[in-house]
């Protein structure tokens, strides 16, 4: 009899338990289309505070002790729908996911090492797991671990949704993993005398993949590679680039609860009454001016500091613009200045926000991106599937994901030729322009941005074909 392949799916955040960023909302969306394609794919994550507090109906299914460098470690296996939970309050059963109060947990290596560990027994209890599929530092260890102990019959990939997060660790804290002393070498999980956990995932999986070709592209060079681009032209022959997409369920203008009206395709109209609604939520001028808007984690890499110094001559175009996100706090100071300078103007709010996300993608005209790296990028493709013109960069998924206007047939999007801050003024001055003068022009793009397929359709039954390939799955099955 023929069954089904099973993927055992491992992430440190996964929607709607813990998010900091897009990995949680594709380790819900991606092993829901695999399910739907006929691949079963449980989820693993931690069991953190946050989730705890949800108060959901977890099934208790076991206490397995789990052996780390620390020694033997019990701990519980929970489940709820399609995903398990790995519980070890010492470790999850605290505020935030990596971080409080800006800083990193100094035990975070100690915390996904017994994680991962964990993961590779639950992957044996369940006894018929196919392919493990890690994701980004936090779950690397556990193809080291499926090495280390020499178990077969089960294939990995390991997905890179951002090269920028390795995982470096002061040296010392090697016995903390429990892995042979020679993994600890610069062909292995060493850079230049630190622990390196991502290079586990990326020198011992079966195969690697990032979240979009460009990105797959660009980090083999030393300008994108974060340091480790040598290493991944080495392994070129098992590294490919596939885009993420969305989850067009939870983002769908037709039936959005969290947006004041729904509206579509056909008819736009209840986009006007999103934007009035916007500008209401932050207090904005209710006038019928261009809106951009911006949802992100508060950082460098995406071009956050080049916003806030356009800021200033974008609100002199008379333009308004809203900004939703949290992370580094001289970014979120400077902000909250900027907002008390412009006030009726510049909408901030700092901090996670699920609702004002939505509100944000439904009611404001255009969506800033200008990211220096973007390995894929979210954002632009739920602005697409709002009608929302994305005014981005071109790089990583932003260039794979973007068609913009003088780029090609059917565009939506803006491109700004390049991270600084007069290309960004210039994107949002043709922004301002074909808003004032041209409704036809942003009508039909607002039109082609919401036709273009964003959904998980295709990038999972890549990942499926990925999984099969790896796995000869028919041969095994029969
Ligand atoms: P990254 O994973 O690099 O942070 P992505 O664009 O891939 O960026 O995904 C970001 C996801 O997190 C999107 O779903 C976005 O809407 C969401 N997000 C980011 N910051 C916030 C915030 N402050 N409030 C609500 N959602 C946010």
């Amino acid at each position: 009899m023929i069954r089904n392949m099973k993927v055992l799916f491992c992430s440190s955040e996964v929607t709607p338990y813990a998010k900091t960023g897009g990995l949680a909302d594709v380790s819900a969306a991606l092993p829901d289309e695999l399910l739907r394609q006929g691949v079963e794919c449980p989820v693993v994550m931690p069991l953190y505070q946050e989730v705890k507090a949800m108060g959901l109906p977890l099934a208790h299914l076991d206490e397995i002790p789990v052996l780390t460098g620390t020694g033997i470690n019990q701990v519980h296996v929970y489940r709820h729908d399609n995903t398990y939970f790995i519980d070890s309050s010492p470790l999850f059963d605290r505020m935030g996911l990596y971080s409080y109060a800006g800083s990193d947990y100094p035990d975070n290596l100690e915390r996904f090492a017994l994680f991962s560990r964990a993961c590779v027994e639950l992957a044996r209890i369940m006894g018929d797991v196919d392919v493990v599929h890690c994701n980004d530092w936090q779950t690397a260890l556990v193809i080291a671990y499926l090495k280390a102990l020499d178990i077969e019959g089960i294939r990995s990939v390991f997905t890179i949704h951002n090269l920028a997060y390795q995982g470096a660790f002061d040296p010392s804290l090697w016995p903390m993993l429990f892995l042979p002393r020679e993994y600890f070498h610069p062909e292995c999980m060493e850079f230049f005398g630190r622990i390196n956990i991502m290079k586990a995932g990326i020198v011992f999986a079966d195969a690697v993949n990032t979240v979009s070709p460009t990105y797959a592209r660009e980090i083999q060079t030393p300008e994108y590679g974060s340091g480790l681009d040598g290493l991944l032209r080495s392994v070129a022959g098992k590294l490919t680039g596939i885009a993420n997409g969305i989850d067009t369920r939870a983002w769908d203008p037709g039936s959005d609860p969290l947006i004041d009206k729904p509206y579509s395709w056909g008819d736009l109209s209840g986009k006007d009454d999103c934007k009035n609604a916007l500008q209401e939520m932050f207090s904005l001028d209710r006038r019928a001016v261009p809106l951009f808007g911006l949802i992100s984690r508060l950082v460098e890499q995406k071009g956050i500091d080049l916003v806030i110094e356009a800021i200033p001559a974008v609100i002199a175009l008379g333009a308004q613009i809203v900004v939703l996100g949290n992370g580094n706090p001289g970014f979120e100071r400077r902000l909250a200045e900027l907002q008390r300078a412009f006030p009726g103007k510049l909408g901030i709010h700092v901090g996670f926000d699920e609702t004002k996300a939505h509100a944000i993608e439904a009611g404001a005209d255009f969506f800033l991106m200008p990211s220096r790296f973007e390995p894929c990028g979210l954002n632009q493709m739920i602005s697409m599937r709002y009608g929302t013109i994305p005014i981005v960069t071109g790089v990583g998924g932003l260039k794979d994901t973007v068609t913009a206007y003088g780029e090609g047939d059917c565009p939506f999007g803006l491109r700004v030729s390049s991270p600084a801050v007069e290309a960004l003024l210039d994107a949002v001055r043709f922004a301002c322009r074909i808003y004032g003068q041209d409704k036809d022009l942003l009508d039909a793009m607002k039109k082609n941005a919401m036709s273009r397929d964003v959904s998980w359709a295709v990038p999972a039954g890549e990942y499926s074909r990925l999984y099969c390939n790896l796995k000869d799955f028919e041969e095994r099955s029969r």
